[in-house]
């Protein structure tokens, strides 16, 4: 059923398309050199969103740093230098301009302060909105990174604060988005934005106060889910390390054949026992708006992948 107070055609002439890109997808040089070509293509046909996970692994680490912090302050330090030690290396791999690298540095420099901040806060009466700063970080430094390998392409590119878009309850760790105030906030911004790609920090979100949450691992794809549904977007693309999804596990049965299509019945009971590795609440958006799921491989964008549609597209 399609959404009456979605923006239209009158507002935009191409469609939304939001494009999400998951940690292994961005989490090496070449992950985001090929996000870049495919984000560029995309402006071709759409006007693409782009929605980015923490780099692999990350915020596995701030999981852990946050833990730390909390019971020994003076780890922050070194916990602070070893992220910030592999976003500089992978823009380092990435980027080859100096001028761009030094953009980058200098965007680094201040997400480790806030970063570092955080992780003392830790020990502070506010410990739990602190674990929420430190996780975010892993994505809020992935943002100026693709938006400066962009700039290498040529592609403008605007970095978006999803604090101030996806407004959810105060549960930190775990926030619930709040969808009224999300989708009029998201589709004031949308309507006034500047030119150029918008790139959001997936799994971020802000309370109505405009305090830092997270919503819960894997966030991500439930961050792009949601702009998807606010913005009326014609699709949302999961962009990920596998190329698509398969009638059985391809890494152990030689007659595993990729699905061309599943309808979002069976996309939901595939991820309630984890086997699509999205956020368990991913769908939800989506089936509230009949907006399709494609499921891409970053490494591989020529494969078409799999597609989650509702069930009268199957047809
Ligand atoms: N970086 C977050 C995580 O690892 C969110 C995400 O990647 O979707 O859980
Ligand atoms: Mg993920």
């Amino acid at each position: 059923m399609p959404d009456p107070s979605a923006p239209t055609s009158e507002h935009t002439a191409r469609p939304v398309r939001v494009l999400k890109f998951g940690g292994t997808s961005v989490g090496t040089a070449e992950g985001v050199r090929n996000a870049v070509r495919i984000v560029c293509a995309a402006t071709e046909a759409c006007r693409p969103v782009v929605v980015v996970s923490a780099a692999a692994g990350v915020t596995n680490d701030l999981v852990r740093a946050a833990e730390e912090a909390q019971a020994d302050p003076a780890t922050a330090e070194a916990w602070t230098r070893r992220v910030g030690q592999c976003y500089h290396t992978l823009a380092a791999n990435t980027l080859t301009d100096e001028e761009l690298r030094a953009r980058y540095a200098t965007a680094l420099q201040a997400e480790l302060s806030e970063l570092h901040r955080a992780l003392r806060e830790r020990a502070g009466p506010n410990a739990a909105a602190a674990r929420d700063a430190v996780l975010a970080a892993g994505e809020r430094l992935m943002v100026p990174l693709l938006a400066a390998a962009l700039d290498a392409h040529g592609q403008v590119s605007q970095s978006v604060d999803a604090t101030a878009l996806l407004c959810t309850d105060a549960a930190h760790g775990d926030a619930t988005v709040q969808w009224a105030p999300t989708r009029r906030r998201v589709r004031d911004w949308h309507r006034s934005r500047a030119d150029g790609v918008p790139i959001v920090p997936g799994f971020v979100g802000g309370t109505a106060d405009g305090v830092t949450t997270t919503l819960g691992r894997g966030g991500s794809d439930l961050s792009a889910a949601v702009l998807a549904r606010a913005l009326g977007a014609e699709r949302m693309e999961r962009w990920t390390d596998v190329d698509g999804l398969y009638t059985r596990d391809p890494d152990e049965h030689d007659d595993a054949r990729p699905l061309e299509r599943i309808d979002f019945d069976q996309a939901r009971t595939w991820t309630k026992t984890g086997r699509l590795g999205m956020h368990p609440c991913t769908l939800d958006p989506l089936i509230d708006a009949g907006i399709p799921l494609r499921v891409r491989c970053t490494h591989r964008p020529e494969v078409p992948g799999t597609r989650i549609v509702p069930a009268p597209m199957l047809a």
